[in-house]
């Protein structure tokens, strides 16, 4: 593990709202943190991450901006006149479950302020740390729309090990995933990011939905790996690291930040059959108004 280092702010607000014209499922998001010590090599929010003096490749796991005071500033935020309980996007950019949550404690402080204003969430994680939360998170499951979606990719160890090693192996994210479902909340998978050659075959894809089903996920989302500028420039040259006979592809693929339409549209439709299969909600049931979800995972 690298040593990390946390530059402590203060917010003035907890909350931002979403870029217009972005539809996400959901118009306010909330990052505790920005930069994600579980240091995947494509995730999305290292490009969301770019500014002076700060990097998106090692600064991006090792330089953690931690908000101290969000889950004060969220309280005053929640009890603005004019604030109508919208939906608020936890973990869009940064992983709310970090190993940074386990000393700063910012996330849970953060649910039981939305609990205590009964204010709709749609967490975002790929930690099991989650589950420590599940008192919590099953109290405001009682009084507002609450919906937990794990990022499981693979349940392959072989590239879980080698494209997310920081990341806790996706069995744990299962067995976290079904303590919360049985305490009444809602869980789905976030089957995502799918990369070609690696975890885009329809039985590494139905294996985890299966796994999801049978461990209390209730919806599925999917999608294919994009890599914006600043993730790029990262994320290749580990790929061509890890597996140098994928290196071709991607260059093809990936001139630009969207895999070819015909590949994305081949995935979708796989993941929708599975979805039919083992019953699973589409996401637009499941997260409300969710259109085209791109999140960091
Ligand atoms: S994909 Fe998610 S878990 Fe991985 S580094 Fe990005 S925010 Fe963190």
């Amino acid at each position: 593990m690298p040593d990390v280092i946390f530059e402590e702010i203060e917010c003035k607000s907890a909350i931002t709202r979403v870029s217009a014209g972005l539809n996400i499922g959901f118009r306010w998001m909330l990052n505790p943190y920005r930069g994600c010590q579980h240091a995947c090599a494509y995730c999305f929010a290292r490009g969301s991450n770019e500014r002076p003096g700060y990097g998106t490749g090692r600064d991006f796991e090792t330089r953690i901006i931690v908000k101290v005071n969000a889950p004060e500033v969220l309280r005053r935020d929640l009890d603005r006149e004019g604030w109508r309980r919208e939906l608020i996007g936890i973990g869009a950019a940064c992983d709310p479950y970090q190993p940074a949550e386990l000393k700063y404690s910012l996330t849970h402080r953060i649910l039981k302020a939305l609990r205590d204003y009964a204010n709709p969430v749609m967490l975002v994680t790929k930690s099991p740390h989650v589950a420590r939360d599940a008192d919590v998170l099953e109290s405001l499951a009682a009084v507002a729309d609450v919906t937990v979606s794990f990022g499981i990719a693979t349940l392959d160890e072989d590239v879980w090990r080698r494209t997310e090693p920081a990341t806790a192996p996706p069995a744990k994210r299962l067995h976290a995933m079904r303590l919360l479902a049985e305490r009444g909340v809602r869980c789905g998978v976030l089957l995502a990011p799918i990369r070609p050659g690696l975890t885009d075959e329809p039985r590494s894809l139905e294996d985890v939905v299966e796994a999801s089903r049978e461990h209390g996920a209730s919806f599925v989302h999917d999608n294919v790996l994009y890599l914006r500028p600043g993730t790029k420039e990262w994320s290749l040259p580990a790929l061509r690291e890890a597996y140098p006979h994928l290196s071709e592809r991607y260059a093809r693929y990936y001139r630009g930040a969207h895999a070819p339409r015909t590949y994305t549209q081949d995935v979708h439709r796989t993941v929708e059959e599975l979805r039919r299969k083992y019953d699973m909600a589409p996401p637009g049931r499941a997260l409300p108004s969710a259109g085209q979800l791109q999140l960091a995972i």
